[in-house]
């Protein structure tokens, strides 16, 4: 099975939101990383066919035949059935309970009632969601929203499943639970899990997408990102008064205490002489401070 874009455009006017996008997904959870306005969405948006793309092709192949890929405009219908999308959260279904937003969701995809039952209780369950079934969603709180939004994109045993931001607006008791539940239901499908919060996906994605103005500058495991990084990552003590002369030169990401003294960690392919190299501790911040950091 695999996904593939083909030089995948999106114009608005004249600002190009989406550059040139060539990439295949296969089975696995790939973490799409950017910063606000990267162009995520716009690339959920045009996978899910919310809006017309300007150029390029996206080709999906459930693998069940030799004929390769079709394009998704195409498949229309058959390309949804096996698609599950999790937008940001918006809210238009708030009078809603809980169960009746599934079963709605349900009737949307084509799914038989009989088999939405069974698959709306199972889902109910997993999402921890049973107890609040009659609730009603503007009355639930933030995370029991995504967690019911989360549900319904996995209604119909979606092969692709695309997640927006899924863990936007939680605290982190709640992040952790999302994030672990995608990680339950990954296995043999296509994920692609869009943030801008490193730590949703460090943890979780096979393979991690850096996206800036529009394109895919890295596609890679999150070892060989680390790797990548390995002699790009210093510590250094750094002396009161100091850190702002060394914010101006270098990128700075965690400032912490140690032995009694301020250190900083810097970022780039230009390092200070002092302090050291931390190859064993990278993390996905210093990723993202490295490759797209302004
Ligand atoms: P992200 O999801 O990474 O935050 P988006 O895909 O939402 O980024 O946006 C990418 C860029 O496209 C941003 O600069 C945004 O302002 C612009 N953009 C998004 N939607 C529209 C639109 N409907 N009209 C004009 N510009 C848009």
């Amino acid at each position: 099975m695999k996904l593939e874009l083909i030089d995948l455009t999106k114009k608005y006017g004249n600002f190009t939101a989406l550059d040139r996008v060539n990439i295949t997904f296969s089975k696995g959870i790939y973490g799409i990383l950017g910063a606000n306005g990267a162009g995520k969405s716009t690339m959920m948006n045009l996978l899910t066919d919310n809006i017309p793309r300007t150029e390029g092709q996206i080709l999906f192949d459930d693998g069940s035949s030799e004929k390769g890929g079709t394009d998704i405009l195409k498949l229309g219908r058959d390309f949804r059935r096996v698609l599950g999308y999790m937008p940001q959260q918006q809210g238009y279904y708030e009078h809603m309970t809980v169960e009746t937003f599934l079963f709605y969701m349900a009737e949307l995809k084509a799914i038989p009632k009989r088999q939405a039952k069974v698959e709306i209780e199972k889902l109910l369950e997993i999402t921890d969601l049973s107890d609040v079934r009659h609730k009603k969603l503007g009355g639930c709180s933030g995370g029991m929203k995504q967690r019911a939004l989360l549900a319904q994109a996995l209604l119909g045993d979606p092969k692709v499943v695309i997640l927006d931001e899924p863990t936007a607006g939680l605290d982190p008791k709640e992040r952790i639970r999302i994030r672990n539940f995608i990680s339950s239901f990954s296995r043999g499908r296509i994920i692609l899990l869009a943030t801008h919060i490193v730590s949703d996906i460090e943890s979780i994605s096979d393979k991690i997408l850096l996206m800036k103005h529009g394109q895919v500058v890295g596609i890679d495991t999150p070892d060989e990102l680390f790797e990548s990084v390995s002699d790009k990552v210093k510590e250094l003590p750094c002396e009161p008064g100091e850190l702002e002369k060394i914010e101006e030169m270098y990128k700075v990401g965690n400032v912490f205490q140690r032995k009694g003294k301020t250190w900083v960690r810097v970022v780039g392919d230009e390092l200070p002489e002092a302090g050291e190299y931390v190859p064993e501790h990278l993390t996905l911040e210093d990723v993202y401070l490295y490759y797209l950091g302004e």
